[in-house]
């Protein structure tokens, strides 16, 4: 295992004709699109639990009903991303970052 490169983001562990879409449970594949997250999610209570720390198809994930409840917690819970309605995730600019809570 070689170390992230620096300034990298650790989002979950895709081993691609291994790891499992968490919405369809279909391996993911070669070139497949694929939306992952970190581990954003702690409390096991929470339905969304499992989808934080997975990986999803891009397909699935579009098409997935919580989507909309999945990103709006991802935002709020993970200061430093946002991640699009598409599931794509971008670095926050340094001032959104830094706004007063
Ligand atoms: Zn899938």
């Amino acid at each position: 295992m070689s170390a992230l490169p620096e300034g990298s983001v650790a989002m979950a562990l895709i081993v691609r004709g291994k790891t499992k879409c968490a919405l369809c449970n279909v391996v993911i594949k070669d070139n497949d699109e694929v939306v992952a997250t970190s581990h954003f999610i702690t409390n096991k209570e929470d339905p969304l639990w499992r989808f934080s720390d997975a990986a999803m198809h891009k397909m699935c994930f579009l098409e997935w009903d919580q989507r909309g409840p999945f990103v709006e917690k991802f935002n709020r819970t993970v200061g430093y991303h946002h991640m699009n309605s598409d599931g794509s995730i971008v670095l926050r600019s340094r001032q959104e970052t830094e706004r007063p809570s």
